[in-house]
C-alpha cells in the first residue's frame, strides 16, 4: 500500500495516474496506445474464419 489512488493509474504505462481529461489514460499517447492495440485486435478475430470466401457452387465450370 503506497498510494490511496492506486486503482487510477494508467493501465497503458502503469506510472502516471489517470487524468479525467484522458480517462482511463494518462495521456493522449497512452489513449492512442490502447486504441492502436484495439483496433489491430479487432482485425483478426481468433475462431473464426472471416477471410474465407465460401465457394460459390456454380463457379464450378
Ligand atoms: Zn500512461
Amino acid at each position: 500500500m503506497k498510494a490511496a489512488n492506486s486503482n487510477n493509474i494508467c493501465p497503458i504505462c502503469e506510472k502516471n495516474p489517470t487524468m479525467p481529461k484522458f480517462h482511463p489514460f494518462c495521456s493522449a499517447r497512452c489513449a492512442d496506445v490502447d486504441l492502436g492495440r484495439w483496433l489491430k485486435g479487432n482485425y483478426t478475430i481468433p475462431g473464426e474464419k472471416a477471410d474465407v470466401p465460401e465457394p460459390d457452387p456454380d463457379d464450378i465450370y
